[in-house]
């Protein structure tokens, strides 16, 4: 078992796989990540910035 520290909240966390953030952290990444796929929907065409902004996405 292995333990990180999350790259979002800084919280410690047992590390299984995947990106390198807490089990809470990668819930909020992939609601916000579906807010983004729904933005692209409506929006096709914008850019990331346009997009981090509106849906305050944050890109690591
Ligand atoms: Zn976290």
């Amino acid at each position: 078992m292995e333990v990180k520290v999350c790259a979002r909240c800084k919280k410690m966390y047992q590390y299984i796989t995947g990106p390198n953030v807490c089990p809470k952290c990668k819930q909020i990444e992939e609601e916000q990540f579906q807010k983004v796929k729904e933005y692209l929907r409506e929006n096709p065409g914008a850019n990331m910035n346009k997009v981090s902004d509106e849906t305050k996405y944050q890109l690591n």
